[in-house]
């Protein structure tokens, strides 16, 4: 935290909310057990944080995308008894740092899981996810054959143990019900057909738990964008229940000046003041997250709103304000201030792009405070 006191500007991160989010994701869908998705940082929000956040409510499951993700929560969190699902296709050579590390890898060929043995002792054991593709394209068994065969191998291996089997919905969060009712029919077919039992399945993901959690058998729930506050399906769907806001990207005024009427801000000069305007230049742009395209975008002073004006630049922005300023004026990007708010929904849409890829853009020049 150090550098909110050198470069004001930082992240505020409600980890209370992220604890409510989690209970009322899980009521909505009726489920019992979830297992957080807290990959890329837990979505930018820190993946530390989060996972101690939601093991003091009970969580054991975890699920990151990468085994070094992996290894700092093993590292960094200070309880051992959760679990940790790695997503994605891992580099099978690194068989033996997952079980030692007790890291369970997604799985979907049989040729993967004949090398993972391969690297392993007899007394070693590694717990698996059987993935299923029934429409992501990613990774998976893709047939009923494949799913069986996979499931008897790890089911006649010693060396191999079953921890659950899963598939991912591509349009859980968008209006086109047809392609999830497919890969549901597809799942429920070649699952049920291999005989694997309900207690490993885990299908849904947040648009799923959202909007279809009466259309599967929802146990274990496998999501992340709900627990951090925000519409996975912005803007094409709304929301079924109310979910708190998590996170707030605020900074202070570094220099408050006026412009005179033809003074122009920024590379390009695309703003030029057209009588005297008061203005304030922030620290933060581009390479923090706060995308050159944000130009023109709106913020948050004293409850009111203001404009980015001019191009953003590397590491400062420049709004336009009202009247004078004093140096140090607190300005929200994000969040809420008096009865204005500012969503990370608004703030990706007007980016042209998702709440997601604008969290996981925040850079690591933007210090993270917990509360
Ligand atoms: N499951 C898998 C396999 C994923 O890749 C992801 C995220 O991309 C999730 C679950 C969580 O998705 P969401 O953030 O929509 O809940």
């Amino acid at each position: 935290n150090d550098n909110v006191v050198t470069r004001p500007t930082w992240i505020e991160i409600d980890l209370k909310a992220i604890q409510y989010n989690a209970r009322l994701i899980m009521k909505h869908a009726d489920a019992t057990r979830m297992i957080a998705v807290v990959k890329a940082d837990a979505y930018g929000h820190g993946a530390v944080a989060v996972t101690k956040a939601l093991y003091d409510i009970g969580i054991r499951d975890f699920a990151v995308a990468t085994i070094s993700e992996a290894l700092i929560l093993r590292q960094e969190v200070d309880h051992d008894d959760f679990n940790i699902l790695l997503l994605g296709v891992q580099d099978v050579s690194q068989v033996k740092l997952m079980v030692e590390n007790r890291l369970m890898p997604a799985v979907g060929t049989l040729e993967w899981l004949y090398q993972a043995v391969s690297f392993l002792t007899d007394s070693q054991i590694l717990d698996v996810h059987l993935a299923v593709d029934t429409g992501m394209g990613r990774m998976g068994a893709n047939s009923q054959a494949d799913v069986t065969e996979l499931y008897h191998f790890i089911q006649k291996s010693s060396q191999l143990r079953l921890n659950g089997v899963f598939t991912h919905f591509a349009t859980a969060d968008d209006d086109n019900e047809a392609y999830y009712k497919q890969q549901v029919t597809k799942l429920y077919q070649w699952v049920n057909g291999a005989g694997i039992p309900k207690k490993y399945w885990h299908l849904a993901n947040s648009g799923s738990a959202l909007w279809h959690h009466n259309e599967i058998d929802t146990d274990t729930i496998r999501v992340g964008s709900v627990l951090y506050g925000f519409n996975p399906g912005s803007p094409a769907l709304d929301m079924s229940i109310k979910l708190k806001n998590v996170l707030s990207l605020k900074s202070r005024m570094g220099a408050v000046h006026q412009l005179q009427a033809g003074e122009s801000v920024s590379y390009g000069a695309t703003y030029t003041a057209e009588h005297a305007q008061w203005v304030a230049t922030l620290p933060i742009g581009y390479a923090d997250g706060y995308l050159r395209r944000m130009g023109g975008m709106k913020v948050l002073v004293s409850g009111e709103e203001a404009q980015v004006v001019g191009r953003i630049t590397m590491d400062q922005i420049v709004i336009a304000l009202d009247k004078q300023y004093p140096v140090g004026t607190e300005v929200t990007l994000i969040g809420r201030d008096g009865d204005e708010k500012i969503t990370i929904e608004d703030f990706a849409t007007y980016a042209g792009t998702i709440p997601h890829e604008i969290l996981t853009s925040f850079g690591v020049r933007l210090p993270r405070i917990y509360h």
